[in-house]
């Protein structure tokens, strides 16, 4: 069998980026460096899954998302990274010529296919899945966001840093990568997890669902700060284009407008209203996902690189 990228283990920086308000220490951790394409959490999460698919004889992954999906791209990175097959099944149509994200995933040789939105609601149908299998032939399941017990196996990775930080920050769409960062963490840490979308009422018994799937005991104390999603997800303010353009000045690190952007917005925000208590080691998580940038710009009329 050959090596493939996941086989190694892989460090990220943890750099000291400035302090806050009073004596608030702001570290962030750098898993956007982790791989070219296959940044940050989407690395972490496709890891085991990838390694257990090659171990039980797949050739192919079949994986869900939208057309701008940074999973989709990282999946199709990686399948084409490892030998396997991808097969991305992408929510609403897709319009020719494609999009940045799903051109780049075809020419790495995912094959694609559109179903509507209300079909896309039988993602975890059996039925559903059983007439994929027809079709397509036997494969590697990944859901949608390619959150499951191997993703947070994984992403529990994030965790293993030297220091102990009083607190951790991470963006969250489906909440796997926060979940498995729970595993990881120590009693005296607290993990704040940023949700990039509205209507997060679903999201704190989705990430416990996806604890207790992967038989995980938490030790440390966590919150969901539902207050960043500038109007849901994708959307995007004034305020926030300014937040990411004098970061990307001060510090030259790019953030994403979707993700990571909201998450260190909302780190900023809580310091200059006194939430973490003085001093506080304060480590955000930089989970990548610069290839969405390019949608956003063009949606919006914007620079942000
Ligand atoms: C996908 C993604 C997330 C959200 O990860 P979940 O595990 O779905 O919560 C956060 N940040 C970036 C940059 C992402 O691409």
């Amino acid at each position: 069998m050959s090596l493939s990228i996941f086989d190694h283990p892989r460090d990220t920086p943890v750099c000291f980026i400035e302090c806050l308000e009073g004596d608030i220490q702001l570290y962030l951790k750098r898993e956007d460096l982790i791989h070219p394409t296959i940044s940050g959490n989407k690395f972490r999460k496709l890891k085991f899954n990838i390694i257990e698919a090659v171990k039980t004889g797949y050739d192919t992954i079949l994986t869900f998302g939208g057309a701008f999906s940074n999973h989709i791209y990282a999946t199709a990175a990686a399948g084409a990274n490892s030998g396997l097959k991808t097969i991305g099944v992408i929510r609403g149509g897709i319009v020719e010529p494609l999009n940045s994200t799903l051109d780049q995933a075809r020419k790495w040789g995912m094959e694609l296919l559109p179903i509507t939105r209300a079909e896309y609601k039988n993602k975890t149908d059996p039925v559903f899945l059983d007439q994929l299998q027809r079709r397509f032939g036997s494969f590697y399941l990944i859901p949608e966001g390619g959150s499951n017990s191997l993703a947070l196996k994984g992403c529990k990775e994030i965790t293993e840093v030297d220091e102990v930080f009083d607190y951790w920050c991470v963006s969250c769409g489906t909440g796997g990568t926060m979940a498995g960062m729970l595993a990881g963490l120590q009693s005296t840490e607290s993990l704040l997890g940023f949700p990039a979308l509205k209507g997060g009422k679903f999201l704190k018994a989705d990430i416990n669902g996806l604890l207790k799937q992967a038989n995980i005991k938490v030790r440390c104390p966590w919150r969901l700060v539902t207050d960043y999603h500038f109007g849901g997800y994708a959307k995007i303010s004034p305020e926030l284009i300014e937040f990411i353009q004098n970061f990307k000045h001060k510090y030259q690190i790019q953030l994403d407008p979707i993700y990571t952007g909201k998450m260190l917005y909302g780190v900023y925000d809580l310091a200059k209203k006194g939430f973490f208590p003085t001093p506080s080691k304060v480590l955000a998580i930089h989970t990548g996902g610069f290839q969405g940038i390019a949608g956003i710009e063009k949606k919006y009329g914007i620079e942000l690189k």
